[in-house]
């Protein structure tokens, strides 16, 4: 007997499957209407990728990557976010060469190795968008948009868009001096972790899960009322600009969210009735500067990734009427005798021909039984085909869910087969 799946991975299948296609083809709708184009990049990239961009001191770099060597040694790392590889395919593929800005999205499953719980897996799925080439406070504001029009399509309640602006390099440098003077003192009440983090990027202590660094942290400085004038006049372009389009947010000072790239405006979207921990639909930011740390040129850009699961579960828990799956009919050929099958496959070909779901019973046991197991598989109808059609050239089709029944001459009125199906 082989064990299970790894912990932290699941098999996604039944019902979970209807949802996440349900999400991801009214996604795929709005990019389309947005204007955003699919990439998918590899499963796994050079490990520099992630530790030059997400960050060294970042707990993503730190304890989370599933890093390899492969057999010549080199170090790979399966992906456990979406931007940074965006970002090295635009640079290798001089993207940017194109029409800026480049919009993009992906749909891809992610790798972290985290202590799993609900809504958090060790590979879990995102999609995302990534706007690379403007520094434009408009573009911000429209990533935002899609971001909150997605859950709109998906008639979400009791969401809070959280936002903030962490500023630039230029007067980051100066803040996170400050905090360094605030934190220096109360090192002692920091977590080891903290501790490092403190001399090597103190922004970092926000992400700490551990109570006594979130006291320490709470009073502190925040950077939003650091940031320099440029910046300032940034965000309130953005904050303008989403009280236009209708979405409400809240800004809160102390969201920093945990990688290093990203510079000025970042956003989460949180719900109130994921009653997990794991409450972040999803989120996003700026990330002015990444590109130019890559070796491209110095181009501004932003994006955000949602993850799939979390929104499925609340899709799950919510109960909201959607018809998810498709809601396509489809029939089941039962046979009457095995020699039937040629028949059988003639009409099976018309009607799949057509672009109609058909499937044939494979067994050969009584028309009862048969009809018993079209109704459990949920089947719409059921085409019987017995001694009697095949010698009149025919077929009688059932309706299973209605409790009505038609006959057909094959020969001539085969057609009608659709208004029956389409009924
Ligand atoms: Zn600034
Ligand atoms: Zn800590």
């Amino acid at each position: 007997m082989i064990t299970g799946s790894p912990r932290g991975t699941s098999d996604i299948f039944g019902q979970d499957i209807e949802y996440r296609n349900f999400i991801i083809s009214k996604a795929k709708e709005l990019f389309k209407i947005f204007n955003y184009r699919e990439i998918i990049t590899p499963a796994f990239e050079h490990t520099e990728v992630f530790d030059k961009s997400i960050g060294d001191s970042t707990d993503i770099v730190q304890k989370e990557m599933y890093t390899f060597l492969d057999k010549r040694g080199r170090s790979l790392t399966l992906r456990p976010e979406g931007t940074a590889p965006v970002v090295r395919a635009v640079i290798e593929h001089k993207m940017y060469a194109e029409n800026l800005p480049l919009k993009l999205y992906y749909i891809e499953n992610m790798f972290r190795y985290e202590r799993p719980q609900k809504g958090r897996m060790r590979e879990f799925w995102q999609l995302g968008v990534e706007a690379i080439g403007s520094g434009q406070a408009f573009i911000d504001a429209e990533v935002i948009w899609v971001l909150n029009a997605l859950f709109e399509k998906l008639r979400f309640k009791n969401l809070k868009l959280l936002i903030n602006s962490i500023g630039c390099t230029k007067c980051r440098k100066e803040y996170i001096q400050v905090l360094k003077n605030y934190l220096s003192p109360k090192k002692d009440k920091l977590c080891p972790d903290c501790q490092y983090r403190l001399e090597k990027n103190p922004l970092r202590i926000f992400d700490c899960k551990v109570d006594q660094c979130r006291q320490v942290i709470k009073d502190s400085p925040k950077i939003y009322s650091y940031i320099c004038v440029d910046c300032r006049q940034h965000f309130n372009q953005v904050t303008d600009f989403l009280k236009t389009l209708g979405i409400s947010f809240i800004i809160k000072e102390d969201l920093v969210r945990g990688f290093d790239y990203y510079t000025r405006t970042i956003f989460e979207i949180i719900s109130e009735d994921l009653k997990s921990v794991q409450n972040a639909l999803g989120g996003g930011g700026r990330y002015d500067k990444l590109i130019e740390q890559f070796g491209g040129p110095d181009i501004p850009s932003i994006g955000f990734a949602v993850g799939l699961e979390r929104t499925y579960i609340l899709m799950k828990q919510l109960k909201l009427n959607f018809v998810i799956g498709d809601n396509k009919k489809i029939a089941l050929v039962i046979l009457m005798d095995r020699s039937y099958q040629k028949y059988a496959l003639s009409l099976i070909k018309f009607t799949r021909d057509n672009g109609y779901a058909c499937d044939l019973s494979y067994e050969i046991k009584s028309i009862g039984s048969q009809i018993k197991w079209a109704e459990k598989n949920a089947y719409d109808f059921v085409i019987i085909i017995g001694e009697d059609e095949v010698k009149t050239d025919s077929c009688t089709i059932k309706d299973i869910k209605k409790f009505t029944q038609y006959k057909l001459s094959w020969k001539n009125e085969k057609e009608k087969i659709f208004k029956i199906f389409g009924s």
